[in-house]
C-alpha cells in the first residue's frame, strides 16, 4: 500500500497538508513533516477566500476552537480604495448575487439603480463593513439567508463542487504563525511526525523519482510521495527534479513587497471586517486588521519603485505605530511550476506557484492542491491519469485566477502614473481580450469567465468591472423591454434589509473580543 508521505516545509503549505492528511486518512496514513529551524517562512499570507471554512469544517474545527489561538477576524470582503480615482472606493464582497427574471442585479443597476454605488445597491455587506459590524450575533447565530442556504447538506464536498450553490458570507484573516503553530499541534496529536532540521539533499533513483531527503542531523527520510512546501525555493520539484516554472511576469509585473505587522490598540481602532486593497503609484497596500495588530505591505513592481522608496510609503501610511517595527522585504516569484505533480513529487503552496496577494489567493490555492491530491491520490501503479487530472486542475486555477487578476488592472480607471499608464497596453494573458469586449456588451456569466474552475465566480469579475470603472458597460437591451418593478422591491429589499443589519448587528470587535 502506498501510504508513507514526507512534506518538506513546515509554513502554511506544509501544516495545511498534513493536518487534512490526518483528518482525511487517520492512522491508514503515516506522515513525517520535515522542517528547517534555520530557513524561516515567508512570514506573510493572513488574509483568505471564504471557501477556507470548508478546510476547517474538515479538520472538526470550530471557530472558538482556533480563531482566538490564531489572533483571527471575519473578512466579509477585499475593499479597493484608490484603483479608479484616489478617494474612490467599493466593495468585492462575499455575497451571493440576487438575479431578477434571469438578469443579475447588476445588470438592471445598469440600467438604473438608486444611487451610483453599485456595491451598495446590489449587495448588503458594504453598509455592513462601513459601519464595522459583525455578520454574527452576540449569542453566535448567523445573519440569515441568501448566503448559507443550503450549506449544511453540502459539508463534505470539494470547494468546486460547492462553487455556484452557495456562497458563506465571509472569510477568514489570521496571523499565518500562529496558525502553523495550531495546526502543527493538531497533525502531531494525530499521530504526524516533526522533524526539526535542513534538508541537505533530494536522493533520486535511477527513474529520477525520489527515493529520500538527506538531513543534517537526522539522516535519509524516505517515503512514497514526496510534497514540496518548501516555499519559493522549490527544492524538490524545481530544484532536484527540474521542473520548470513559467512566469507571470510578463502580464503581472509585480514582483517585490515589503510587509510590516504594526501592534495596535485594535478595541480603540475597531475592526473593519475587510482586507483593504489600497492603490499607490507603483503597486498597491494591504491593510489586514487582526485582534492586536494590523498587516500590511507594499506590493510593487521593482522596475517602477525601489525597496527602500516602497518601505517609505509603507511607514508614512501607516504612521507613527510603524516606526519601530522591522520591515520583511521579499521577492515574490509570480508564475506557476509548469506542472506541480511529476513522478513522486507534488509541489503545494509557494513552491507549486504564487500571484501577488491581491484576492488573497495563496491560500486559496494551498487548499485546493489539498483537495484535488487527497481525490486524485495514487495508488501502488501510479496511474499517470491521477497525476495528469491533479495538473490541469492545478494549472486552470493559476492561470484562471491571473486572468482575472490582470482584469484589475486593465480595468482600472486610474492612469496617473507611468505605472497604471502601462497597465493599458502590458501584454494580457490569451482570451481575456476577447472576453473584455464580450463583458462591454453583456456582463460576465458562467458561459464568458474563463472557462475552468478557479474559485471566482461570474459575480466578482461584475464587481471588479463595475467598481475599477475604466471599462465601459452597458445594460442587457433586453431590459429596456423588462417590467423594472420586480428589480426596484429587490433593490428596496437591500435597503431594509441593510437598514435592519445595521441596526442589530453588534461591532465586529466586540464580538471578537467574547470569542477571544
Ligand atoms: P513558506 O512559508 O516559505 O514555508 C517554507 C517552509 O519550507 C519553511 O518551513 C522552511 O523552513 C522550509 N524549508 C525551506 N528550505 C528547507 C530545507 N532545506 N529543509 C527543510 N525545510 C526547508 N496568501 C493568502 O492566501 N492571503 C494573503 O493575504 C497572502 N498574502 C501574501 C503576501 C505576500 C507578500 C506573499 C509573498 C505571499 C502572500 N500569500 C498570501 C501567500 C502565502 O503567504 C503562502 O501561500 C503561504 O504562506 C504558504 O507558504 P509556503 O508554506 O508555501 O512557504
Amino acid at each position: 500500500m502506498l501510504n508513507r508521505i514526507v512534506i518538506v516545509g513546515g509554513g502554511t503549505a506544509g501544516w495545511m497538508t498534513a493536518s487534512y492528511f490526518k483528518a482525511a486518512f487517520g492512522d491508514r496514513i503515516d506522515i513525517t513533516l520535515v522542517e528547517s529551524g534555520n530557513v524561516g517562512t515567508v512570514g506573510v499570507g493572513e488574509a483568505t477566500f471564504s471557501d477556507i471554512r470548508h478546510f476547517f469544517d474538515f479538520l472538526g474545527l470550530k471557530e472558538e476552537d482556533w480563531m482566538p489561538a490564531c489572533n483571527a477576524t471575519y473578512k466579509l470582503a477585499v475593499r479597493f480604495e484608490n484603483w479608479r480615482e484616489k478617494g474612490h472606493h467599493f466593495y468585492h464582497p462575499f455575497e451571493q448575487m440576487r438575479s431578477v427574471n434571469g438578469f443579475p442585479l447588476t445588470d438592471w443597476w445598469l440600467r438604473g439603480g438608486p444611487t451610483d454605488r453599485f456595491d451598495k445597491d446590489c449587495f448588503v455587506m458594504p453598509s455592513v463593513i462601513d459601519a464595522g459590524l459583525s455578520p454574527r450575533y452576540m449569542d453566535g447565530s448567523l445573519i440569515d439567508q441568501p448566503f448559507v442556504e443550503g450549506a449544511d447538506e453540502m459539508q463534505g464536498l470539494t470547494m468546486s463542487e460547492h462553487q455556484g450553490k452557495t456562497q458563506f458570507p465571509y472569510a477568514y484573516q489570521f496571523e499565518a504563525a500562529l496558525l502553523a503553530k495550531y495546526l502543527t499541534a493538531y497533525s502531531v496529536e494525530r499521530g504526524v511526525k516533526h522533524i526539526t532540521d535542513d534538508v541537505q539533499r533530494v536522493n533520486l533513483d535511477e527513474r529520477g523519482w525520489i527515493s529520500g531527503v538527506t538531513t543534517a542531523e537526522h539522516g535519509d527520510i524516505t517515503g512514497d510521495l514526496f510534497v514540496d512546501c518548501t516555499g519559493f525555493r522549490g527544492l524538490l520539484l524545481n530544484k532536484a527534479l527540474e521542473v520548470p516554472f513559467l512566469s507571470y511576469q510578463d502580464t503581472l509585473p509585480n514582483d517585490s513587497a515589503v510587509a510590516l505587522q504594526v501592534p495596535l490598540d485594535m478595541e480603540r481602532r475597531g475592526v473593519l471586517p475587510c482586507t483593504t486593497a489600497t492603490a499607490q503609484d507603483a503597486g498597491w497596500i494591504w491593510t489586514i486588521p487582526l485582534m492586536s495588530r494590523i498587516g500590511t505591505g507594499y506590493v510593487y513592481a521593482k522596475d517602477y519603485l525601489s525597496p527602500e522608496e516602497a518601505e517609505r510609503t509603507l511607514r508614512e501610511f501607516v504612521g507613527p505605530a510603524a516606526a519601530d517595527v522591522p520591515a520583511n522585504h521579499i521577492r515574490m516569484r509570480i508564475g506557476r511550476s509548469e506542472n506541480s505533480w511529476v513522478n513522486n513529487c507534488v509541489a503545494i503552496g509557494l513552491s507549486s506557484g504564487f500571484v501577488e496577494p491581491l484576492e488573497s489567493t495563496g491560500i486559496f490555492f494551498i487548499h485546493h492542491a489539498i483537495e484535488q491530491l487527497a481525490k486524485n491520490f495514487p495508488g501502488e501503479d501510479w496511474n499517470p491519469v491521477h497525476r495528469d487530472l491533479y495538473n490541469d486542475a492545478i494549472s486552470h486555477v493559476m492561470d484562471g485566477v491571473r486572468e482575472f487578476l490582470v482584469l484589475h488592472y486593465v480595468a482600472a480607471k486610474r492612469d496617473d502614473t507611468q505605472y497604471w499608464r502601462d497597465t493599458k497596453t502590458r501584454r494580457i494573458p490569451d482570451g481575456l481580450a476577447e472576453r473584455i469586449e464580450k463583458w462591454r456588451t453583456q456582463l460576465p456569466d458562467s458561459e464568458t469567465v474563463f472557462p475552468y474552475y478557479h474559485g471566482l465566480p461570474p459575480y466578482s469579475y461584475m464587481c471588479i468591472l463595475l467598481g475599477m470603472g475604466g471599462i465601459e458597460l452597458k445594460p442587457s437591451p433586453a431590459l429596456a423591454l423588462a417590467d423594472p418593478d420586480a428589480a426596484e422591491r429587490e433593490f428596496l429589499d437591500i435597503q431594509e434589509k441593510t437598514r435592519r443589519l445595521t441596526e442589530s448587528l453588534p461591532k465586529a470587535y466586540d464580538y471578537f473580543a467574547r470569542l477571544h
